[in-house]
């Protein structure tokens, strides 16, 4: 079968959950044996989201190959199981970045360049660049932002054009809300009406509307949107509020909304959905047998999309220990040394969260002393790690002032530091470590007991390193490497001696933590955390 192309974009306001739309809708397809990709197409005008201040937008995910992309990424890789790489995400500024190239190079032979065609030309091949490889039966294509958008109409223009050029192998399901007003209480179509309109304004009928709803949908409204929006009733699906993402699948397969795609695109059904493993992971996530509090101490705790695939990881791991993890988000600019004690205690676990930059860095730095002296099992991530490094050289070693240098640069004890070859590089973004990476582990460490291997590969993204100078002050008095990058030799995991569990990565353990595949190093904590419960 040629490969198809399923287009989500949505409508009304934003935040309707495109992306765990696209994901269940593409889990369906998996389920049934087909093979299946997820793209997010971006409006904005950054380059990629590398940049972007995690307020802005959430965290940034970064895949196997080094990209740095949307979060919604992440939800595609924890629902397929599969990794996803640079051509799965594409931003407006990549595109006119891209074509701008192409005008200096003389490749437009002296046309004058313009959005239609040379933005959607560019857009296009973006869009049919996985299928042309002919490894998928379906593409799913989420474009970011809402219908009506200045920004998003290049694309809405390209949805067109493909439609136009390759007819029954294109579907456009679009993602509106119905509002329920509890003064009147009733719910609202005018809204998705709406929306439609606006898509058709830009030439694309949708084949099929989701309506996210706080309540059931009766057919009398599934009705009135299939006549005013010109649609199939049975290709009007509701969209319930759920408990948890990980139930949409199973909300979107009791709305046959796969079986109502694959009639569409006149494949046949095949089997049924398989979604034994993840009906079990369902059913342990939602029966647990014991409960830990985790704090997570960041500096972007006001907004939780920052730590999106942390809050994840904990869920897909806790599943695994039948252990419900409540995360405890904590400022760590609100920690000092005199209130540690209260804002930590009560804790099973701490986790001390990756980020950039010295702000609330001095209230990271407390907490992993109190995890320490306390003997409170403790995941370091990224920063995590390093902030763990700068702790102990100060509080154990005896390294007054010792730091990293991105916090101080002309500190006595670079304890963190660049490598040499990274500092005649200035280009922000150019000395990023990106992507996966090797890591060779000791046997017998904690490490080696959550991974159950010698040789593993995590995903990377910092700048700074242990700094290999003091690796004998470190070893000797107890926080060792426990893994290291086998072609480079830059540590990749710190544990301490004498501590129940106490780790640190330099690595981000979160992006490869999927529903079926859960994090082995996250397993590990929350099972320590749940033993330091039972021990208190
Ligand atoms: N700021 C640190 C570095 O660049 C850590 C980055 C992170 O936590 N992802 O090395």
């Amino acid at each position: 079968m040629s490969t198809k192309y399923i287009f989500v974009t949505g409508g009304v306001t934003s935040s309707l959950g495109k992306g765990i739309l696209s994901a269940s809708l593409a889990k369906l397809l998996q389920a049934r044996g087909f093979s299946v990709t997820i793209q997010k197409l971006d409006p904005y005008i950054n380059v990629d989201p590398g940049t972007l201040n995690p307020y802005e937008h959430g965290e940034c995910y970064v895949t196997e190959d080094g990209a740095e992309t949307d979060l919604d990424l992440g939800h595609y890789e924890r629902f397929l199981n599969i990794p996803t790489s640079q051509a799965n995400n594409i931003t407006t500024g990549r595109i006119y970045q891209t074509v701008i190239n192409k005008e200096r190079r003389g490749d437009y032979l002296g046309k004058t360049v313009q959005i239609i065609p040379h933005i959607t030309d560019e857009i296009k091949r973006h869009i049919k660049y996985l299928g042309n490889k002919g490894n998928f039966d379906f593409i799913l294509t989420e474009i970011g932002g809402t219908v009506g958008d200045i920004e998003s109409l290049p694309y809405i223009e390209a949805v067109r054009q493909l439609k136009w050029e390759m007819g029954k192998n294109v579907l456009v399901i679009h993602l509106t809300l119905v509002p329920f007003l509890s003064a009147s209480g009733e719910l609202k179509t005018k809204p998705t009406q709406h929306s439609v309109k606006a898509l058709l304004e830009n030439g694309v009928q949708p084949d099929i509307l989701v309506l996210r709803t706080e309540h059931e949908l009766n057919d009398g409204i599934k009705k009135k949107v299939a006549l005013f929006c010109n649609v199939a009733e049975d290709a009007v699906v509701q969209s319930i509020d759920v408990s948890t993402i990980y139930e949409v699948p199973l909300k979107m397969k009791e709305e046959k909304l796969d079986v109502t795609v694959l009639k569409k695109f006149g494949v046949s059904l095949g089997k049924e959905p398989e979604l034994d493993s993840w009906n079990d992971f369902l059913n342990k996530h939602k029966n647990p047998k014991s409960e830990i509090t985790v704090g997570l101490v960041g500096k972007y705790v006001e907004l939780h999309d920052a730590y999106k695939s942390i809050a994840e990881s904990f869920i897909h791991a806790g599943a695994a220990n039948e252990c419900k993890v409540n995360l405890k988000y904590i400022h760590s600019e609100e920690i000092n040394r005199r209130n540690v004690e209260t804002m930590l205690t009560g804790l099973d676990g701490i986790l001390v969260a990756p980020g950039f930059g010295h702000r609330g860095i001095s209230g990271k730095i407390e907490a992993a002393r109190y995890a320490r002296e306390n003997k409170i099992p403790y995941l370091g991530v990224c920063l995590g790690l390093q902030i763990a490094v700068i702790e102990f050289a100060r509080n154990v070693l005896g390294f007054t002032g010792a730091d990293s240098t991105e916090m101080n640069e002309v500190t006595k004890f670079p304890v963190i530091d660049l490598m040499e070859e990274q500092k005649s590089v200035t280009n922000m973004g150019g000395t990023m470590r990106l992507g996966a990476f090797n890591c060779q582990i000791k046997k017998g460490s904690k490490l080696f007991n959550a991974y159950k291997k010698e040789l593993i590969s995590e995903r990377h993204r910092h700048r700074y390193e242990f700094n290999d100078k003091y690796l004998n002050d470190f070893v000797k008095a107890g926080f060792k490497p426990v893994g290291i990058n086998p072609e480079n030799k830059l540590v990749e995991a710190m544990e301490l001696d004498g501590h129940p569990w106490f780790v640190g990565v330099q690595y981000h353990p979160e992006y490869s933590s999927t529903v079926l595949n859960p994090s082995p190093l996250f397993v590990e904590f929350i099972r320590a955390c749940k033993e330091n419960k039972r021990k208190l």
